[in-house]
């Protein structure tokens, strides 16, 4: 079976002006121009503000966005709904970023929440994982996403499962240019595998994609991707610069490619 792999651009609260965002997109036109991509999939998550403008760029590129509100619609001031989403054509949603996590309070119940909500509203949740920097020096790692994993993913379908999209993100990584070696990488991609075979089953656990998030660069992806059999990359600061996000999904066609052609 033929492999996709992901590149998750979110552009968190940048771009100042729609004539930022122009800009950006047309940047981002000029670097696709001549490009194809098969086994690569794009996802650019920008503000709010800026989704529709974001309907410009080529079909190798897909809109997500980086919050909702898990309700349909009614009295939540200040809130944009899943449908809203999906009627406005974005197609994948991040949950739980660690940033939210933090400024928003957002627990494992809400993601749980949530990841239902944008499951039922059609749309692909991005669910973040990942420990602290502490509970990374007390060896809680496995602990720490075992516990996450299990209440976010609890009572979902199997069907449900396979379609969502996981991204481990140490939050000690994040925005700090320290890595993950790629065999503790490793591991967590054979953790997760392991819990979410006890949970659903085998098939289930293969087709829920897990992809790496944090201080990722273009000479990172042969590792996380291949070596520690990640299916992507959710990227943030790099993401500023779409030079950068066509480069990584580049990297990405070229290396599944030539896998194929070795197997
Ligand atoms: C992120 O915030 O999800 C992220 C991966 O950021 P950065 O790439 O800047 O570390």
């Amino acid at each position: 079976m033929r492999k996709n792999f992901y590149v998750v651009g979110n552009l968190k609260m940048n771009l100042l002006s729609r004539e930022e965002a122009t800009q950006y997109i047309s940047l981002f036109q000029r670097e696709l121009q001549g490009k194809r991509f098969e086994r690569v999939k794009g996802i650019v998550c920008p503000p709010f503000l800026y989704l529709s403008q974001f309907d410009n760029l080529p079909a190798s590129i897909q809109k997500g966005a980086q919050n909702f509100f898990p309700e349909k619609s009614g009295a939540y001031t200040g809130e944009i709904s899943p449908l809203m989403l999906k009627n406005d054509g974005v197609e994948y949603v991040i949950v739980g970023h660690s940033e939210r996590r933090r400024i928003a309070c957002e627990t494992d119940a809400m993601l749980h929440n949530k990841t239902l909500s944008a499951l039922k509203h059609h749309l692909i949740p991005i669910v973040c994982v990942g420990e602290t920097d502490e509970e990374r020096r007390a060896d809680e790692t496995d602990r720490v996403l075992a516990e996450q994993v299990k209440i976010i993913f609890s009572s979902l379908s199997k069907l449900q499962a396979g379609t969502v999209i996981v991204a481990y993100e140490p939050r000690w990584a994040i925005g700090t240019d320290r890595l993950p070696t790629t065999e503790e990488l490793l591991q967590v991609r054979v953790l997760l595998l392991k819990l979410f075979t006890e949970m659903f089953d085998a098939q289930t656990a293969e087709r829920i994609a897990v992809l790496y998030g944090g201080s990722v660069k273009s000479a990172f992806l042969p590792a996380v991707s291949f070596e520690a059999r990640m299916d992507g990359v959710l990227v943030g600061r790099e993401s500023l610069f779409p030079y950068e996000l066509v480069k990584m999904m580049g990297v990405l066609e070229y290396e599944a490619e030539r896998q194929e052609q070795e197997r």
